[in-house]
């Protein structure tokens, strides 16, 4: 400890680097083998519709308990498996476990539509359509109970075949969501020419909206071109009561964030459902 306190600048940040280096590296070997270790889960965050005050959807988010590390945020795993292709048997994974999820909650009487995360490189890896269709069908469920988001980045890579794997998920039945808007460059124009129905306005412009500012600006104008272009819109990052009002007022169509719920596991979604606090949200 004492030596530690003479190293260089220089060194100390020479040592970090290694440190994040070595766990880069046992994060992209083991994440390979999270499936079959049963280290996978997917938490569920709900989303309440302004327009009739009820819960009827969510995102299923996927989270990694790694045996030595523990929790691995999905901000950094996501990444890596983006960059070393085990992306693709990931996102195969999570259609499945959200499909039977969606199945299982069905067979209790709880209707949920649920979205999952798609990347970039899923579309260009395997065939998204196929794996849908297949899960779908294993569990006899309509392809509207499920919804793909995907980031604006995404479909702006590769244009042409993220449009025809866009289509081919439309002809289906699937929902397709825009993620992150704002984030990237594309604009609302561009979306237009894409199969999709909603849009989901990024949490940089959301956590800290006020009544006025930029934020505010951006967000109302981003509502009225969407609804003008037939989109639904949803706001994520909703943190305050203050927000909730101002996305309301302004004909914000759902919203989601820790303010209404964290994401949680299937079971605890499905208990808070039924509590006092989903009862007052939903009016
Ligand atoms: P995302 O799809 O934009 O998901 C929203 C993220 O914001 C989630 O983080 C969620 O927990 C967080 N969030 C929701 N409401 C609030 C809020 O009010 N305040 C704040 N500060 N955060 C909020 P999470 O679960 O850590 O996921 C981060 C990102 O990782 C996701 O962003 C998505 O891009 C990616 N991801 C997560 N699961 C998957 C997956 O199964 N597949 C793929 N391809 N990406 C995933
Ligand atoms: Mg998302
Ligand atoms: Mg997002
Ligand atoms: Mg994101």
């Amino acid at each position: 400890h004492e030596a530690q306190m003479h190293h260089e600048p220089v060194q100390v940040y020479e040592q970090a680097k290694d440190a994040a280096r070595q766990r880069q590296i046992i994060l992209v070997r083991d994440l390979r083998q999270a499936a079959e270790r049963g280290e996978l889960q997917l938490h569920y965050q709900p989303k309440l519709n302004l327009r009739d005050g009820q819960i009827r959807q969510a995102e299923a988010l996927l989270r990694w308990q790694h045996a030595e590390l523990g929790w691995v945020s999905p901000g950094e795993f996501i990444p890596l498996a983006e960059r070393t292709g085990s992306i693709a048997a990931l996102t195969r994974w999570v259609i499945e476990a959200a499909v039977a999820q969606i199945a299982q909650w069905h067979a209790q009487g709880l209707v949920m539509q649920v979205s999952v995360n798609v990347s970039a490189a899923d579309l260009a890896a395997f065939d998204v359509c196929q794996v849908v269709e297949q899960a779908l069908s294993r569990h006899q469920l309509a392809a509207q109970q499920l919804v793909l988001e995907i980031t604006e980045s995404a479909v702006m890579q590769d244009q042409q075949h993220a449009l025809a794997v866009l289509q081919a998920l439309r002809e289906l039945g699937v929902g397709l969501s825009v993620d992150d808007f704002g984030t990237g460059y594309s604009s609302l124009a561009q979306l237009r020419q894409l199969p999709v129905q909603e849009l989901k306005i990024d949490q940089t412009f959301i956590r800290q909206l006020g009544p006025e500012g930029d934020d505010a600006v951006i967000v109302r104008s981003t509502i009225e071109m969407s609804h003008r272009l037939g989109l639904k819109v949803v706001a994520e990052g909703i943190e305050s009561a203050l927000v909730l009002e101002l996305l309301r007022d302004w004909g914000c169509d759902v919203a989601q964030g820790y303010y209404i719920s964290r994401p949680v596991p299937a079971s605890a979604l499905q208990a808070w459902l039924a509590s006092d606090a989903a009862q007052v949200l939903q009016g």
